[in-house]
């Protein structure tokens, strides 16, 4: 089987989010599976040249967009079993970032059709086109429309995954003259038209032949006004074709046995050299060198989003305990200036780290007893797979992938790898808070749910098999 997997970032290569990680992830699980897949991505000016300097060239190729007759080069390398193409055009990917440019709507109306068209190229036939956010929306839409009528092309099928909701690609109806070459049948018909423009991501789930999202909770939440964004209607009349299918974590970057990142290695069978990790990290953030002292941990974008609003609405109460809070994130000023407020009120017992930090984010996950992710919304989460995984329990709230990996402790059954709340309550966020750190103080409990939370299987050998059955599906 062979699918290409198209997507605006994949890790190693350029990443601002969890589609890299995902771009990167699966593509190499499903290989491991027997599954030919391949992955292709717009040739940024900011790769860094450690993986520039391995592209192969393989041909160049010229693309219409409108009335524009535009290069496009083809390169080519292999990361591991996975072969990477990168689309090239310096006119509109040699810039210093990766989106919010304003002409972005014709630059991925470049890239969705120099992937349909470097396919035929290059002589590879994919099953399956995997496309994934706005940025990749209009390859379903020029495959249904224009493609398929080449034999080529003709059995080809299309997977379209939604990793951000919130971002939709609009742009004025004229676009599909401008940038597409077409009459504006597909605005009046609704195809694309949305709210009285044109939507790339309406495309992508209007013609792919199936929708993914991230965590099978967020696929029902979104068919709601609450998390809809404006697309619940679109997608309660699509729910046919929608799955949620969960992220997983890449076992090998997060592993307590073996992360060069931490301060100490360990493992479920040596759970007290986490004990190290935290005594290391409070000496190097200056906080108290005390091991019964609870840690929390919080690391992440610091937007309304992750549910900063009610943390910090609680936040003083709590530090009234005998507690230690670690945060660390970047985001809206407000929160940033709170946290170093906070830090400089309580010196004790705060350390607010106020930047992006691979390696910080490694040593908290590994030192922090719990670990806070009370988001409003959450697709899927990656932060509390990871903190599973360091045996930090986390405080969730009951939403998207949140309430599909997180399972409450339930003190009678003794089962359970974290703590929920359901409402976007600071009342019940609290609660919650005070029963972790009441069971903290029990050691025996705390080790089970410790062992639990790191027993729990997140990996994305598991998710890539699920992948794999729908391609089979699709292609039947
Ligand atoms: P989102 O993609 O919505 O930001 P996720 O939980 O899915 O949230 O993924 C966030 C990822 O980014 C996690 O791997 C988390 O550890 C990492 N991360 C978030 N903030 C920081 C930071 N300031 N420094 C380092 N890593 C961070």
């Amino acid at each position: 089987m062979k699918v290409l997997f198209a997507a605006s970032e994949a890790d190693p290569f350029i990443k601002t989010g969890g589609l890299g990680d995902v771009a990167y992830a699966l593509p190499k699980y499903l290989n491991e599976l027997d599954v030919d897949a391949r992955v292709v991505i717009p040739k940024y000016k900011t790769i860094s040249e450690e993986y520039l300097k391995d592209l192969e060239f393989v041909k160049s190729l010229n693309i219409w967009v409108g009335w524009r007759n535009q290069y496009c080069g083809i390169f080519k390398c292999q990361v591991g079993k996975v072969t990477y193409y990168l689309v090239d055009n310096e006119y509109y990917f040699a810039r210093d970032g990766l989106y919010g440019y304003y002409d972005d709507g014709e630059r991925f109306a470049f890239f969705d059709r120099a992937v349909m068209e470097m396919l035929k190229e290059i002589n590879w036939k994919p099953d399956v086109i995997h496309c994934n956010d706005w940025q990749t929306g209009m390859i379903p839409v020029l495959h249904k429309l224009q493609y398929k009528s080449d034999p080529f092309y003709s059995d080809m099928k299309s997977a379209y995954s939604i990793h951000n909701l919130a971002f939709q690609g609009i742009y004025d109806s004229n676009i599909l003259g401008e940038l597409f070459g077409w009459d504006e049948e597909q605005f009046r018909n609704g195809g694309l038209e949305f709210h009285g423009g044109v939507s790339f991501m309406k495309g992508g789930i209007n013609y792919s032949d199936k929708v993914v999202t991230v965590s099978p909770t967020y696929a029902e939440e979104i068919k709601t006004p609450f998390y809809g964004e404006r697309m619940d209607g679109l997608l309660r009349s699509q729910e046919h074709k929608l799955m949620g299918i969960l992220n997983g974590i890449d076992y090998d970057a997060y592993n307590p046995e073996t992360d060069k990142l931490i301060f100490k290695n360990y493992s479920i069978s040596s759970m007290k050299d986490k004990k190290i990790n935290k005594s290391r990290l409070q000496k190097e953030l200056k906080l108290p060198v005390k091991a019964k002292v609870p840690m929390l941990g919080l690391v992440s974008r610091l937007t309304p989003q992750k549910g900063i609003d009610i943390l910090i609405s609680i936040l003083g109460r709590i530090l009234q305990e005998d507690v230690q809070f670690v945060v660390l994130g970047t985001g809206d000023q407000d929160y940033e200036e709170h946290f170093k407020n906070l830090q400089r009120k309580y010196p004790d017992k705060v350390s607010a780290n106020i930047k992006f930090d691979n390696q910080a984010a490694h040593k908290i996950y590994a030192a922090s007893d719990i670990f806070l992710m009370p988001s409003l919304f959450e697709p899927c989460g990656l932060g509390q797979l990871i903190a599973l995984r360091y045996g930090a329990v986390p405080v969730v709230r009951e939403t998207g992938g949140l309430k599909d990996t997180i399972i409450p402790y339930n003190q009678y059954t003794k089962e359970g790898n974290g703590f929920s709340f359901e409402n976007y309550s600071a009342h019940e966020l609290e609660t919650v808070i005070n029963m972790a750190l009441n069971h903290y103080k029990d050691k025996k409990t705390w080790e089970g749910i410790m062992r639990s939370a790191m027993s729990s299987d997140n990996s994305w050998e598991r998710s890539a098999e699920i992948y794999k059955k729908l391609y089979k599906e699709l292609i039947q």
